[in-house]
């Protein structure tokens, strides 16, 4: 994450603490098994184009030594026919290796395409606690970049980690065959040199990974910055942020300065390295020429071998480093895939449209968030609207008024007590049934990106366009809806059009008249809107209220001397309630503090 402690450890060579359990392991593979038929003809092929490519230094060996022999006299005619047939042999190889990289892409990404679909229907499932505990940014991580670390790891990577096993085990196989002797000389310079080389390559990556997060840091500090310069303006705090900036820069500059010395002691050490392993090999070998042990080309052979050995000795260091990286992202992937929502979308009782008339009863309610179970929101609720009537809800701020909304959709159910539609308690009912008979209209109404007559549809999206107009019309809409030179046809939401905040409550207003719901949750807005667009949202919204059971959260005095009753919310429980005039005659009431303090705003 960008905003990760950044942690300066580059002094301590840290193993990675995660261990391979074999069940973890198995379930990782286990996502290849739909595509185990592309992967096997992808192995297939890697068989040949692996044959092709450890049959190269053998193979030139050969020639050398037929080349040699063709100084010494005689005809041409022997490596014709070698060029020939090595030649056809490395077209095959080409083709091979084409096929094996398109059926192994084939298979990674279809085996990614199902990952996201099953994740992000998963997450559109979770409970809203999920998504008031993880944070939107790394959600989208998993959707994103992990899909694809995982995909990776049981395709590219196990196909790259079985062509270095082969590579190796074939490489070392035909050293031995062309001669034991030189071969022990390989073995005993090569290994011990690669895996030094891949011990301190992973600390230089370790190190490049710390200079890219303490530039992430750096970066975000710049950008929260930049974006609110007028907060920093205001606070005449420019040259604190500059030496803030400065610091991280200092920090990104250090590390870099490691890097680059790391760096530069990697690359020089692993050329001098691997010509040192050439000299030797060729001062070795040279004097086994000499004494007729071995050819030119054998010795030719040798040294291209025991390169490709070396390769393939990273080769499995990386596949090593990819499967943790694999296993890492494929739990974090598991963790949203096995959450079972306790809430589960819908599956229970639909309570026959006859018969449903919308009342609402909560009874003895005591509720805290998930994520803040120490602060208990109420403790003993008890609440009744019946069919049709209009209940406003008022209290100081944070006293729990939105919250009555969130337990009625059911976005979070009690820690005790109940609450019931018409007699039914919601815990019975098929909670996305249930959510399709209540209207929401919320302070900051969410529009998507797509047409505004999209956004109307929202909640009964085979609406026809008559429909839709009506709703608009009803909502006090349809006027600044047409003068758009579009219409509804004009894109808003993220990068559209924007609108006014008026503008976005009426659509609002007309997506909950075209859904056309039993029950209404009214939240409104707390800022005021100019007087004109004020009126036609007030009027927009008595129309929407009419023959609906209503839950308002109101903060203006004209919402809630319309309603039918006013509870007061104070301590987690209802302080008061009654009518506005019997409320008001409470000689010492809250509610009449609230209108005194203007709490509850005059309009
Ligand atoms: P009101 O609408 O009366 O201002 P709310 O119902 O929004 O009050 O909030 C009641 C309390 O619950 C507040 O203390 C608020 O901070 C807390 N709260 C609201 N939403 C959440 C949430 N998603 N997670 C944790 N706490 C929350």
């Amino acid at each position: 994450s960008l905003c990760g402690p950044s942690s300066v450890r580059f002094k301590k060579y840290v193993v990675p603490a995660s261990k391979i359990t074999q069940s973890e392991l198995s379930r990782l593979m286990g996502l290849a098994k739909p595509e185990a038929r592309t992967l096997a003809i992808a192995v297939g092929l890697l068989v040949v184009s692996s044959a092709v490519t450890m049959a190269v230094p053998f193979s030139m060996g050969r020639i050398i030594d037929i080349i040699f022999a063709e100084t010494q006299g005689g005809s041409h005619q022997r490596l014709v026919e070698y060029t020939q047939l090595l030649i056809g042999v490395f077209l095959v190889g080409a083709a091979a290796n084409y096929g094996r990289i398109v059926m192994i892409q084939n298979a990674g990404q279809s085996i990614v395409a199902r990952l996201r679909q099953n994740l992000f229907s998963s997450i559109m499932r979770q409970d809203v606690a999920f998504f008031d505990r993880n944070q939107t940014g790394e959600v989208i991580n998993r959707l994103a970049a992990d899909t694809v670390v995982v995909g990776k790891a049981v395709t590219d990577n196990v196909s790259d980690g079985l062509r270095s096993v082969a590579s190796a085990v074939v490489g070392i196989g035909m050293m031995a065959f062309m001669s034991p002797k030189l071969t022990l000389v390989v073995l005993g310079i090569v290994p011990p040199v690669c895996i030094v080389a891949v011990l301190y390559g992973r600390y230089v990556k370790r190190l490049t990974r710390q200079v890219q997060d303490s530039l992430a840091n750096a970066t975000q500090v710049a950008e929260e910055r930049i974006s609110n310069i007028r907060t920093v303006r205001a606070f005449a705090k420019e040259p604190e942020e500059v030496k803030r900036y400065d610091g991280h820069v200092q920090t990104v500059y250090s590390l870099g300065i490691q890097e680059g010395k790391a760096r530069g002691i990697f690359h020089g050490a692993t050329g001098l390295a691997g010509n040192l392993m050439m000299v030797s090999l060729l001062w070795y070998g040279g004097h086994m020429m000499v004494t007729n042990e071995i050819t030119v080309g054998t010795l030719t052979s040798f040294l291209l071998y025991s390169a490709y050995v070396g390769v393939a000795v990273i080769g499995l260091s990386q596949f090593y480093s990819e499967l943790m990286r694999g296993l890492g992202a494929s739990e974090r992937l598991w963790t949203i895939l096995d959450s079972k929502p306790t809430i589960p979308l819908s599956e229970g009782h639909k309570i026959p449209h006859d018969r449903f008339f919308g009342k609402i009863d909560f009874q003895n309610v005591a509720f805290a968030y998930p994520t803040r179970p120490d602060a208990p929101v109420f403790k003993n609720l008890s609440l009744t609207v019946p069919d049709g009537k209009i209940l406003a809800v008022v209290g100081t701020s944070g006293g729990g008024k939105s919250t009555v909304g969130a337990l009625l959709l059911r976005l979070y159910d009690p820690d005790s007590g109940n609450i019931l539609i018409d007699n039914y308690n919601v815990r019975e009912l098929d909670a996305s049934w249930m959510r399709q008979q209540i209207g929401l209209v919320s302070q900051e109404p969410v529009l998507f990106s797509g047409t505004v007559a999209e956004n109307i549809a929202y909640g009964h999206p085979s609406a026809t366009i008559e429909q839709i107009q009506d709703a608009a019309v009803q909502a006090n809409a349809h006027r600044f809806i047409t003068e758009f030179p579009e219409g509804f046809n004009t894109i808003v939401g993220e990068r559209g059009q924007s609108l006014s905040g008026g503008q976005r409550q009426r659509i609002a207003i007309a997506r909950a008249l075209l859904k056309n719901p039993r029950i209404l949750i009214l939240d409104e807005a707390t800022s005021a809107l100019d007087a004109q667009s004020e009126h036609l949202v007030q009027e927009a919204l008595e129309r929407l209220m009419q023959g609906r059971s209503v839950i308002t959260i109101a903060h203006r005095l004209s919402t809630i001397r319309n309603a039918d009753t006013i509870a007061v919310l104070g301590n987690g429980e209802v302080v008061e309630s009654g009518t506005y005039a019997e409320l008001m005659a409470l000689p010492d009431g809250q509610f009449r503090k609230l209108v005194e303090r203007q709490t509850i705003s005059a309009n």
